[in-house]
């Protein structure tokens, strides 16, 4: 980053007023809000199993919840996601989400979820402008589904996906990929993203605390590529340029995040991998993540975390020292590749279940 000179924003601000910078030049603009520790499903890579829940008392209300969105907006974070546990898991969940949509009504609002709550609400959804949802689903296999999330709810996720394509909210399937589990599934992933409007990614198994994670378990991307180029002729899609054949997805303007997406011939998806372990993409990283018990972590590799529920609740601190912090923490974000490469063979990165974090 440009030294600041005569004139220049003091440190953690960028020229657009307001907006949270780090050393290395990255800017924050996506927020991360983990609404609840609680999932209602199981995942042997995410491991809700053994933790101790959060007390009623140590979860951020929702409203405390709106007021870190509106000092996010404040600080030029134009897009939140939702996530959990499971956020329909949490009472009165959509009601926050209308009430989200009421006082920022140009937000850019996502959701993340096990979609097997999800398809009586996926049309208040879609009236509250949640125009796209990340649904995680590993396996078609209803058998192998209970196996690793440790519920029998695979039906229950596909109705959720088709009410939310019903409902005309765009879908993206995020898929743990897991050698011994899901590696010998490309084709029917493949069938699915050629059958229905929807983007179907795999995501490398990240070595995170408490999951049951081997590296033998881990199914490259590269790997993956390479067995779905035998399956479907793959074209490369440009980052942020729509679906295949330049058409919208479902859901209004695409942007993929990290993801490599790929056009699928003959598809009406698209197919993608996100690689956090083979090609990460720490340099273009945008975004915080606050976890329900109101902890701020800039990276998720890393166990550095700020604690705001404190100062949050504080009758004398409040926002304004939110926002010490949040600028502070954003100046400090580190490299997560950095982090992951330094562990010790076989260790996890960060002491913390996904569970907990919100992916
Ligand atoms: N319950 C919601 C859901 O199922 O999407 C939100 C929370 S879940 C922790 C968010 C995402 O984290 C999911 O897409 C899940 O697949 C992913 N995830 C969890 N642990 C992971 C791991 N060890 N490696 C890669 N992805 C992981």
């Amino acid at each position: 980053m440009p030294s600041a000179g005569p004139g220049s924003p003091p440190d953690g601000v960028s020229d657009r007023a307001g907006a949270l910078t780090d050393t290395r030049g990255r800017s924050v603009s996506y927020l991360r809000l983990s609404v609840t520790d609680r999932c209602n499903l199981r995942c042997l890579y995410c491991d809700s199993r053994m933790r101790q829940w959060l007390t009623h008392d140590e979860v951020l209300r929702y409203e405390e919840f709106l007021d870190l969105m509106g000092l996010g907006q404040k600080l030029g974070i134009g897009k939140v996601r939702l996530t959990g546990g499971e956020p329909f898991a949490r009472r009165g969940f959509m009601e926050f989400v209308e009430a989200a949509r009421l006082r920022f009504p140009d937000l850019d609002l996502r959701l993340t979820s096990n979609a097997t709550l999800i398809a009586p609400f996926a049309p208040r959804l879609a009236a509250a402008g949640v125009a796209r949802v990340n649904i995680s689903l590993d396996t078609l296999d209803p058998a192998t589904f209970a196996r690793v999330t440790g519920q029998d709810l695979y039906a229950e996720v596909r109705r959720g996906i088709d009410a939310c394509l019903a409902a005309g909210i765009g879908v993206k399937l995020n898929a743990v990929a897991m050698r011994g589990v899901n590696d010998g599934e490309l084709a029917g992933f493949l069938g699915l993203a050629r059958a229905l409007p929807i983007d179907v990614r795999f995501i490398e198994y990240m070595p995170m605390g408490g999951s049951e994670w081997k590296p033998e378990q881990v199914w490259r991307a590269a790997d993956i590529l390479a067995e779905a180029r035998t399956l479907a002729e793959l074209t490369p899609i440009a980052r942020g340029a729509g679906g295949p054949d330049g058409a919208q997805v479902q859901g209004g303007p695409d942007d993929s995040g990290p993801a490599q997406m790929f056009a699928i011939q003959g598809g009406r998806g698209r197919f993608g991998l996100i690689t956090p372990l083979s090609n990460h993409f720490c340099g273009s990283c945008n975004r915080l993540r606050i976890t329900s018990g109101g902890v701020l972590r800039t990276c998720l590799f890393s166990d550095r975390v700020y604690r705001l529920r404190g100062a949050l609740r504080h009758p004398k601190l409040g926002l304004a020292a939110v926002e010490r912090i949040l600028r502070q923490a954003s100046r400090a974000k580190p490299l997560g590749f950095e982090i992951l490469a330094a562990r010790r063979a076989g260790a996890g990165v960060c002491a913390t279940a996904m569970s907990a974090i919100g992916g």
